[in-house]
């Protein structure tokens, strides 16, 4: 199937598609309709996970005026289905039942909520393979990878059905003996929780888990690229007991959906990720009704490979962090910061190693590279390219379009790359990987730590005092020491500087969902 005319002009109140999709049209590929996307989205059609309604107050609904919005498969620039466009109203709604359910859900035991959220977690491993499936489809990465995602998401949702259990107060030594003195850890009410496309579902669970074990209600919007799976991931919650109006999903116009999260008073929170702009866009709007706000933005991850490094661990470390979800994450190495020293053998290492990933689509067997997201994300990932050669930067793999067509891009890595091209100062998020020399350890910190950003940051290095240094030193929320892949449901993920504001995961991730009520009980000595 290609986009028609027609089509267009039924998305025309949903934003960026036309224009981020407008190359498929001219594209061969598209028309070819991939054997395995389509029988797999037969396949879901049957299974009930394909929903393409929004989710208020427990009903699944169309958008009000019947406006829909499509989502493709960007490997193959197949239309996957048409979910509702949903704006204002329907958000209003969304937050009406929310503020409805939160009465019921607080006051549920933190038992009782955490045996919802366990059944939740069972549902989404029991449909892992489905799931994983969805998640290929409509963003791209490899179905092994996607499966990997469906893990990771579900984990948050274990995590915190046993977390819900553990928030606890304090009893504080009165300061006049007449006195007690109580800290109250209480659920914040309702949260709007807006998503991006890189993680459909783990950066839903991420923040939902917390939410609704600590006796928050959702209002969810997950990004109009990818909404599938977190409809998918809806249905299971319903299945597995969540109440009607405790987690609603809405899509399709962001801005409108944001604003009317955003202005209404009885959302008191708003929990973000995606797009540094957008998040500090959003922070603003929510302060006339001064509420919460978690925020986890972009990145501009250094890895640094000194001298004293194990190659191996650096290259399959550094490969790692670049290029997982071919590059689109916010943790993925931006920038390979590599000591004079091992620089020329690290190139040839690492080289080695990116030419042996697999560019295909995220269904076929072996592939380890997807598509990027859509056309604007290869443009900007070409026009980094050209920027960094323009100023003497040597393409030493890749940097080009990939012949398979559509969005795919070839796994690239460019040498001699210094701190004057964009790409060392902007996020790539794309397969690229830009080698930076640098000579001694100060060198090394200060360019690590001259940008904006400042969420992850990974050092390779054979020594103990160095790696103590060093993370001591990065301006970074996350440090990976001898590892390229750290992020776990255990462990506070979140950012600092322009990266964000709060912390998602563990038992930190808790406290964004949470009021403290201090209550002093006056007059004790009366008899
Ligand atoms: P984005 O364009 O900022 O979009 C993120 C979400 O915000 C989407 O749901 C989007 O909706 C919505 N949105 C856009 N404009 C809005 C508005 N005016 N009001 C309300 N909502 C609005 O980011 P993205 O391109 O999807 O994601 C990539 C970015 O996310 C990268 O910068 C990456 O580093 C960051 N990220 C950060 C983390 C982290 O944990 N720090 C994790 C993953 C990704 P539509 O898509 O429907 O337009």
């Amino acid at each position: 199937m290609v986009i028609g005319a027609a089509a267009r002009v039924a998305i025309t109140g949903c934003r960026k598609l036309v224009s981020s999709h407008s190359s498929l049209l001219v594209s061969s590929h598209c028309r070819h309709m991939s054997m395995d996307a389509g029988s797999v989205s037969e396949k879901l059609r049957n299974s009930g996970l394909l929903r393409t309604q929004g989710l208020i107050g427990g009903k699944w609904l169309d958008s009000y005026d019947k406006k829909t919005i499509k989502v493709y498969n960007p490997a193959t620039g197949e239309i996957i289905a048409d979910v509702a466009c949903m704006g204002v109203r329907e958000t209003n709604d969304a937050i009406a039942s929310s503020y409805e359910a939160f009465t019921s859900w607080s006051r549920l035991t933190a038992g009782e909520r955490s045996k919802v959220l366990r059944r939740w977690y069972d549902l989404l491993i029991a449909h892992k393979e489905e799931l994983g499936q969805l998640i290929t489809l409509e963003q791209g990465k490899p179905l092994k990878e996607a499966i990997g995602e469906v893990g990771y998401g579900a984990s948050f949702i274990e995590y915190y059905a046993e977390e819900a259990k553990r928030v606890y107060g304090d009893i504080i030594p009165p300061n006049l003996s007449d006195r007690r003195l109580l800290v109250l850890k209480q659920p914040i009410g309702v949260v709007g929780a807006i998503t991006p496309w890189n993680f459909p579902l783990a950066m839903i669970t991420r923040k939902v888990g917390p939410a609704l074990a600590s006796g928050c209600t959702v209002v969810v919007k997950p990004s109009e690229l990818t909404p599938l799976t977190a409809l998918a991931a809806a249905e299971l919650a319903l299945q597995a007991g969540v109440p009607p109006g405790a987690l609603n999903v809405v899509m399709g116009n962001a801005p409108e959906i944001g604003d009317a999260l955003l202005t209404s008073p009885q959302v008191r929170k708003i929990t973000f990720t995606g797009s540094t702009a957008v998040g500090k866009k959003l922070m603003a709007a929510a302060a006339p009704t001064v509420k919460k706000v978690s925020l986890e933005l972009g990145g501009n991850a250094p890895s640094i490979v000194f001298n004293d490094a194990d190659l191996d661990v650096a290259v399959k470390g550094t490969l790692a962090a670049k290029f997982r979800n071919s590059g689109q994450t916010c943790v993925c190495a931006n920038r390979v910061l590599v000591q004079d020293g091992i620089y020329d053998k690290f190139a040839e290492a690492f080289s080695e190693a990116v030419q042996k990933l697999e560019v295909g689509d995220g269904f076929k067997e072996g592939s380890t590279q997807g598509p990027l997201i859509n056309d604007a994300a290869v443009q900007k990932v070409e026009s980094f390219v050209q920027d960094a050669v323009s100023k003497g930067a040597k393409i030493i793999l890749g940097g080009k379009r990939h012949s398979l067509g559509m969005t795919f891009y070839e796994p690239t890595v460019i040498r001699d790359v210094s701190d004057n091209m964009i790409m060392s100062k902007e996020e790539i998020f794309g397969p690229v990987a830009p080698l930076i020399r640098f000579k001694t350890e100060e060198d090394a910190i200060r360019i690590a730590n001259d940008t904006i950003a400042g969420l992850a940051a990974y050092i390779f290095t054979n020594s103990v005092q160095r790696s103590w240094r060093v993370f001591e030193a990065l301006e970074y929320g996350l440090v990976g020491v001898n590892e390229g892949i750290i992020s776990t449901e255990v462990a506070p993920f979140g950012g600092v500087k322009q990266s964000g504001l709060g912390r998602e995961g563990s038992k930190y991730g808790m406290d964004e969902y949470l009021e403290i009520k201090y209550v002093c009980l006056g007059d004790m000595n009366r008899h």
